[in-house]
C-alpha cells in the first residue's frame, strides 16, 4: 500500500511533469472505483491546465484551472505512470489502467490500480476545506502545525496503544502502519504504551521521529512493499529499508551491540501488524 512518502514521491513527479501543462483528452476506461467516478467526469476535466499539485495525507489534490480539484488516492494498489503517448516504452494499456490522460505536451498519464480501492473525484476548490475525506484530518506531519504541544494534546486523554493513536488520521495525517512502527522505533516508545503517557519529552521524542522516518523514505524517492512505477515515468521500484518493519526475528540494530542480543519482535495489534524492539522501546 502506498504509503505517505510514495504519495509526496508521486506528487513532486507529477509536479514537476505536469504544471501548466493541459488535460488535452480523458479516457475513462473503468470507472468503477472504490468510489463511482462521475459520469462526466472526463468533459469536465479535458481543456484544463494543472495549475498545481498538492497533497493532503495520502490524497493528491491536482488544482486545475477554473477552481476544479482533481482529488485522487492511491488505494492499495494505485499508481501514476506517466509516459509518451503512443510510445512503445507505455504499451498498449492494460485491463488495469482505468483511466488515460493525455498531456498537450504528447504524454500520457494514467491511472492504474488492479484492487480499485483507488479514488479519483472532482471537487470544487472552495468545497475542498470541507470535503468529508479531509475535513477531519489532522495536521500534516511534516507541517509546521505539527508539534510536541499540539501532539500532547491530542493524546492526552487516549487509553489506546500509541500504535493506534499514530494511525488514527485525526492525531496526524497520514501515518500508517509502516512509518507508526518505524517511528516509534526511533522514538524508543513502546508501540503497546498508552497513547495518554506518551505526552511531554516522548510526545518531543515521537514528533522529532515520525519527521525522521518520513524524510528520510521521501529522500530515498519513496520506498514500498510492490513495484512502484516512479512518477518520471521510469519503470522499476524503489529498495527501502526498514529498521523494524517486516524485521521479526533480525537482530535490533540498535541493540546488536549488547552481549545478548535482542532480537525484533511481531505482535498483532488490532487488525495489524506490529513490529518492534522489546528491549529498548519502553
Ligand atoms: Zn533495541
Amino acid at each position: 500500500m502506498p504509503e505517505l512518502p510514495e504519495v509526496e514521491t508521486v506528487r513532486r513527479g507529477l509536479e514537476a511533469k505536469l504544471r501548466h501543462r493541459r488535460f488535452a483528452r480523458v479516457i475513462v476506461r473503468r470507472g468503477d472505483l472504490r468510489a463511482p467516478m462521475a459520469r462526466d467526469f472526463a468533459r469536465r476535466v479535458e481543456g484544463r491546465r494543472i495549475e498545481r499539485v498538492e497533497r493532503r495525507a495520502k490524497y493528491l489534490l491536482i488544482h486545475l484551472d477554473g477552481g476544479l480539484v482533481l482529488l485522487a488516492h492511491l488505494g492499495m494498489s494505485g499508481r501514476m505512470v506517466l509516459g509518451r503517448h503512443g510510445d512503445n516504452a507505455l504499451g498498449a494499456p492494460g485491463p488495469h489502467d482505468h483511466v488515460l490522460f493525455e498531456v498537450d505536451d504528447g504524454t500520457e498519464l494514467r491511472f492504474t490500480d488492479p484492487r480499485r480501492f483507488g479514488r479519483l473525484e472532482l471537487v470544487d476548490e472552495s468545497e475542498l476545506q470541507a470535503h468529508k475525506l479531509l475535513a477531519h484530518l489532522g495536521p500534516e506531519p511534516l507541517g509546521k502545525d505539527f508539534t510536541a504541544g499540539l501532539l500532547s494534546a491530542a493524546l492526552a486523554g487516549k487509553r489506546t496503544p500509541i500504535k493506534a493513536a499514530l494511525m488514527d488520521q485525526r492525531v496526524v495525517a497520514g501515518i500508517g502502519n509502516i512509518y507508526a512502527c518505524e517511528a516509534l522505533y526511533w522514538a524508543d516508545i513502546s508501540p503497546k504504551r498508552l497513547a495518554r503517557t506518551c505526552t511531554g519529552i516522548r510526545a518531543q521524542r515521537l514528533v522529532a521521529a515520525i519527521r525522521k522516518v518520513l524524510r528520510r523514505a521521501i529522500a530515498a524517492g519513496g520506498s514500498s512493499l510492490r513495484d512502484h512505477v516512479q512518477p518520471s515515468g521510469e519503470l522499476g521500484y524503489f529498495q527501502h529499508s526498514w529498521a523494524v518493519y517486516g524485521r521479526a526475528g533480525e537482530p535490533c540494530p540498535r541493540c546488536k551491540a549488547a552481549r545478548v542480543p535482542c532480537r525484533i519482535r511481531r505482535i498483532g495489534q488490532g487488525n495489524r501488524s506490529t513490529f518492534y524492539c522489546p528491549r529498548h522501546q519502553r
